[in-house]
C-alpha cells in the first residue's frame, strides 16, 4: 500500500485513531448436508442468543437515538417464536445458515403482509438475519462496529439507516470506499463535524486496529503515522478551534454587508444540536425522515406534530420547508414506482405532486396547521423544479394553504437558465447545488469516480448560480445556496460575490464560513468569484481562489 491514501475530502480539520471496519451482509453459503441436528439446532439458538446479547449490550452503552433502535432489534432477535422455529428447521436436517435464513424470511413475509408501521420493520429483519448468519458462520458481524473504544470507520459507503445508529462519541472520523462529495456519507460527516474522506478506493485494504490520520481537508490518509505527524495534526486541530471560536454572531462580511447563516435540519435527533447552533435560522429543512422507511405517507396531524416541533425549537427565527423530495436517492413506495429505469431523471421531487396532488397539500396543510400562532417565520420551497409554470404552481398552492412565502430550489439547469422567469412567480431561490451539479454535468451525485465532475467548484455550476442570483436580484428577491457548496469556507466567499444572499450548511460547517466571511469584503468576494468563473476548470478555480486568499 503507498504511504498516502487518496479520496475526496469533505469536511474540515483531521483525526486520528485506530481503523474499525463495517463488515458487509455475508453472502449464503450453498446448503450442505447436516450430520447432527441437534447440534445445529443449538448452533441455531446460541447465534441468535449472541446477537440479542450484544445489541442489547450496544443499547445499553448507546446514546441518543440509536439505543431505542438497537433495544427494539434486541427484543426482535431474542423472540422465543424466532428461535423455535428455526432451531426446529435444523433438527428436520436444514443446516443452520439456511434454517436462520427460512425462519426470518417466514416473519419477513407476516410483518410485510401486516402492512402498516410492522412492514416498515422489515429491513430490521433483514440486519438481524445477517448478524445471526454471520455469527453463526464464524464471519464479521455486519453493521457499524463495536470495538469498545473510539475509531475511525471504514466502510464500502454508509446508508441513512447506519447513520442513525453512528455513535459521534465513539466516532473520530469516516473513510469509504465510494460515495462522492455530496453521498449521504460526506452530508452526515459535515453534520457530524467529523472529518471524512470519501471515494478512498485504497480504503478497501485497511486492517481493523491500523493507526490512521484521516485529513478532511485534503482528502488524505495516512496509515501509520508517526507521532510527529499526530502532534503537528492535533495541534493545528486545536488552534483552528481556537480561530474559529472567536467569531460569533450573525453573517457579514468585513464590511458588514449581512449574509444570514442557517443549517440545514434532515432529522429528528439533529433537531437539539441545529436550535443551539449559532445560526439565524433553517435554511433547508429536509422533510423526507418523517415518510422514509413507510409504506403509507404520515397523516396532516403527525406531520403538523413534527413541524410544530422544529418551529417552536426555532420561535422567532427563519425555518425555510422544503416539500417532500422523494424520488432517486429517497425512493418511498407510495409516492415514486420502482420499475423507472432512471429514478434520478423521472418523477422525483414536485413531479410527484402532480401524479398524487394530496400528497402535496396534507403536507402544506400540515405546515400551514404548525406555522400557525406564528412561532417561526415559515417559508415553504418545492425541490426538483424546472419551469416557471411549475414553480407558479406550487406558490399558488402554498399561498391557497396560508403559506404567504414560497419559493423554488434551483436544482436543475433549466430553472437557473429561465431564472429570471422563475423569479416572478416565486418569493425566493434556495440553489441546491447537489443536484445542481448532478444535472449539469449528467453525473450520478453518488458515484465516487465522477466526483471530479460533482465538484462544486466547477465553474460552469458556478455560471449557473450567478444566473439565479442575478435573476434574483434583478426583482429583489433572496437567493440562498443550501448544497454542500455552502460549507466550504472560500467557496462561500465566491458564492457571496456571485451574489447568493444567504447560506445554509450543517451547523459544524458555519463557524468556519463565519470567520471566512468575517475576514473579507463584498468587493474582495466579487474579485474571488470573478476569478473562479474565469478559471479553466474546478481544480484551476479552488487554487486560484486559495492562492488568492493566501492559503495556497
Ligand atoms: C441539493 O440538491 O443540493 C439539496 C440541498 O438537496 P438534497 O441534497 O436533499 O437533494
Ligand atoms: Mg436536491
Amino acid at each position: 500500500m503507498s504511504r498516502l491514501l487518496h479520496g475526496i475530502g469533505v469536511g474540515t480539520g483531521s483525526a486520528t485513531g485506530p481503523v474499525a471496519r463495517m463488515a458487509p451482509a455475508p453472502a449464503l453459503p450453498a446448503p450442505r448436508p447436516v450430520t447432527d441436528p441437534a447440534a445445529e439446532a443449538a448452533a441455531v439458538r446460541e447465534a441468535l442468543r449472541a446477537v440479542a446479547d450484544d445489541l442489547d449490550e450496544r443499547a445499553a452503552r448507546a446514546t441518543g437515538p440509536g439505543a431505542e433502535v438497537l433495544s427494539a432489534q434486541a427484543v426482535m432477535a431474542a423472540d422465543p417464536v424466532l428461535a423455535d422455529r428455526a432451531a426446529a428447521l435444523a433438527a428436520r436436517g436444514t443446516d443452520g445458515a439456511h434454517a436462520l435464513a427460512e425462519a426470518f424470511d417466514g416473519f419477513r413475509a407476516a410483518l410485510a403482509g401486516a402492512g402498516g408501521y410492522f412492514a416498515e420493520r422489515t429491513a430490521d429483519l433483514d440486519d438481524l438475519r445477517d448478524r445471526a448468519v454471520a455469527r453463526l458462520l464464524g464471519l464479521p458481524v455486519p453493521g457499524l462496529p463495536d470495538p469498545g473504544h473510539p475509531y475511525v470507520l471504514v466502510a464500502e459507503d454508509l446508508a441513512p439507516a447506519d447513520t442513525a445508529l453512528l455513535d459521534p462519541e465513539r466516532v473520530l472520523a469516516l473513510v469509504t470506499v465510494r460515495g462522492g462529495p455530496t453521498s449521504h456519507t460526506a452530508i452526515l460527516a459535515k453534520a457530524l463535524g467529523l472529518p471524512a474522506v470519501v471515494g478512498c478506493a485504497d480504503a478497501a485494504r485497511l486492517e481493523n486496529g491500523r493507526a490512521v490520520l484521516v485529513h478532511g481537508a485534503d482528502g488524505v490518509v495516512e496509515p501509520d503515522p508517526g507521532p510527529d505527524a499526530v502532534a503537528r495534526a492535533a495541534d493545528a486541530e486545536r488552534r483552528r478551534r481556537e480561530r474559529l471560536a472567536g467569531f460569533r454572531g450573525p453573517g457579514r462580511t468585513a464590511d458588514g454587508h449581512p449574509v444570514p447563516l442557517l443549517v440545514n435540519l434532515g432529522a429528528p435527533h439533529e433537531l437539539a444540536g441545529a436550535a443551539a447552533a449559532d445560526a439565524e435560522g433553517v435554511g433547508l429543512f429536509r422533510t423526507e425522515f418523517l415518510f422514509l422507511d413507510r409504506t403509507q405517507a404520515p397523516d396532516l396531524a403527525e406531520q403538523a406534530a413534527a413541524y410544530r416541533q422544529v418551529f417552536s425549537a426555532f420561535a422567532g427565527r427563519r425555518v425555510v420547508v422544503r416539500t417532500l423530495d422523494a424520488g432517486a436517492d429517497k425512493p418511498l413506495p407510495f409516492a415514486t414506482r420502482p420499475d423507472e429505469e432512471n429514478p434520478a431523471l423521472g418523477v422525483r421531487g414536485l413531479r410527484t405532486a402532480a401524479r398524487d396532488p394530496q400528497l402535496l397539500d396534507t403536507q402544506l396543510a400540515a405546515i400551514a396547521a404548525a406555522a400557525e400562532g406564528g412561532a417561526a417565520q415559515v417559508w415553504v420551497m418545492a425541490p426538483m423544479v424546472s419551469t416557471p409554470q411549475e414553480a407558479a404552481a406550487f406558490t399558488a398552492r402554498a399561498r391557497a394553504h396560508g403559506l404567504p412565502v414560497a419559493g423554488a430550489m434551483i436544482e436543475v439547469p433549466a430553472a437557473a437558465l429561465r431564472a429570471d422567469r422563475l423569479a416572478e412567480v416565486c418569493d425566493f431561490f434556495s440553489i441546491g447545488t447537489n443536484d445542481l451539479a448532478q444535472y449539469t454535468f449528467a453525473a450520478d451525485r453518488t458515484l465516487g469516480p465522477l466526483a471530479g465532475l460533482l465538484d462544486p467548484w466547477q465553474p460552469a455550476l458556478l455560471s449557473l448560480i450567478a444566473t439565479a442570483a442575478r435573476a434574483a436580484a434583478g426583482r429583489g428577491r433572496p437567493a440562498g445556496v443550501c448544497g454542500e457548496a455552502a460549507a466550504d469556507p472560500a467557496l462561500a466567499l465566491v458564492l457571496v460575490g456571485l451574489g447568493i444572499t444567504s447560506l445554509s450548511a450543517a451547523p459544524a460547517a458555519l463557524p468556519g464560513v463565519r470567520a471566512a466571511l468575517a475576514g473579507h469584503t463584498l468587493a474582495e468576494c466579487r474579485e474571488l468569484a470573478e476569478l473562479a468563473l474565469l478559471a479553466d476548470d474546478a481544480d484551476d478555480a479552488r487554487r486560484t481562489v486559495r492562492s488568492r486568499l493566501g492559503e495556497g
